[in-house]
């Protein structure tokens, strides 16, 4: 489960150097920070981690999915093939670009499935954004060659995985652009914060320039910065990269913990015939931060959420019928077309989203149950815990 689980010394010790210094902006005071560059320190190990050329933190994993669409120039009129399982945060960043989100539907990954974004592919597609949902991947080789061939922007939302990896190789670096998210519930967490990356230094610098009001950070004095192109304030503070720097560090613990809680979940649930697992294309680059499988049936899948719930086990989840997660229950967002209560200009051309059927999706997710691994179980918790899930299973069935 998520980082704020073992907030510790280590972050306080981070949070104390920005405030020994009182120097909370990124950017600048050179001589007052004694040393102390949070952001781009952080941004430094990151993208080393990821094996990426650049890092940019920006101040939350929406603003970051805003960030990468500016950067790629993702806009008016270019439509913008999405998942209809994923986090509102994704269709709200390509709506405010002022494009169009195109639901694909998702496979037995939990994710975009390669064979519907191309059924979805118009003359106006401009990006995919696949996301890799509840800590695993999709087919991103598959959707990356897709990408190359149509000449389309890729960008890659992995809020929900990072470190997560595919042949060995981070998620985030298939495409144009990875996007990642900090929040208070996130594997990592710096508060609220996000981050992008990409081997591309055009982009990086649009990405750069984007998230703090166009400057373009050449000239060493805010004043006399020049501005290449509009921007916003997208920023990250000291503050909370602080923070974020200290749980980065503890990032391999904690993947590794998550994996081994969930390995003994996983095991005992094999001994149940009926039950299926999430197609995962590389186990080894699963971060094991949810465990997920699917029940014969819609009924049984939300019979067993309900039956885990009430046996006391946190964190289980019957997405299909979730508000944040699946375009079921995005009511608000269907509306879009008839409210338009939005104050930039709709498309014309919007989709009725109301009427939209994603058939595939609907029965796959109907017989999903997700379960959160937790972290700081002790392993005869982690031990009881896979006994009662399997019992619960058992009477579901
Ligand atoms: C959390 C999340 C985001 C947005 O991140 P915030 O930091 O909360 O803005 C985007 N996409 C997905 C899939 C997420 O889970």
């Amino acid at each position: 489960m998520p980082g704020f689980e073992i907030i510790d010394d280590a972050e306080r010790k981070e949070v104390l150097d920005v405030l020994e210094t009182g120097v909370l902006h990124r950017y600048g005071f050179d001589a007052a920070r004694k040393g102390h560059w949070k952001a781009k320190t952080f941004e430094a190990e990151f993208a080393c981690r990821a094996g990426a050329k650049y890092c940019l933190l920006v101040s939350s994993g929406t603003t970051a999915l805003s960030t990468a669409l500016a950067a790629n120039g993702v806009g008016a009129g270019d439509e913008v093939i999405i998942p209809p399982f994923t986090f509102v945060a994704t269709f709200e960043a390509v709506v405010w670009a002022g494009a169009v989100p195109i639901f694909a539907e998702i496979d037995h990954t939990l994710c975009l499935d390669p064979v519907s974004i191309q059924e979805k592919i118009s003359p106006r597609t401009k990006a995919v954004i696949p996301v890799h949902m509840c800590g695993s991947m999709a087919h991103i080789d598959e959707i990356e060659r897709l990408c190359r061939e149509k000449g389309l922007v890729l960008i890659e939302d992995v809020a929900q995985s990072v470190g997560g990896t595919f042949n060995g190789k981070a998620l985030g670096t298939f495409g144009h652009m990875g996007s990642f998210s900090f929040d208070p519930v996130k594997t990592i967490t710096c508060g609220e914060g996000g981050a992008i990356i990409t081997d591309d230094e055009e982009l990086y610098l649009r990405a750069d320039y984007h998230a703090d009001h166009g400057h373009d950070h050449i000239a060493g004095d805010r004043g006399l910065d020049d501005h290449p192109i509009l921007g916003n304030n997208f920023r990250i503070s000291e503050l909370q990269a602080a923070v974020g720097l200290a749980q980065l560090r503890k990032l391999d613990l904690i993947l590794e913990k998550q994996r081994s809680h969930k390995k003994v979940i996983k095991e005992a649930l094999k001994s149940i015939p009926q039950v299926s697992f999430r197609e995962i294309p590389d186990e080894n680059g699963d971060t094991a931060t949810f465990l997920t499988y699917f029940m014969p049936t819609a009924s049984a899948a939300r019979e067993t959420v309900q039956g885990l719930v009430q046996a006391g086990i946190g964190g289980c989840f019957y997405w299909y019928d979730n508000k944040w997660h699946y375009i079921r229950k995005w009511d608000h967002f269907k509306a879009l077309k008839s409210a338009a209560k939005l104050p930039i200009q709709l498309l014309d051309n919007l989709p009725d989203y109301e009427k939209i059927e994603l058939p595939q999706s609907d029965e796959i997710l109907s017989r999903a149950v997700c379960m959160l691994i937790p972290l700081s179980l002790t392993p005869e918790a982690i031990q009881q815990r896979a006994e009662t899930t399997v019992d619960t299973v058992r009477k579901s069935l």
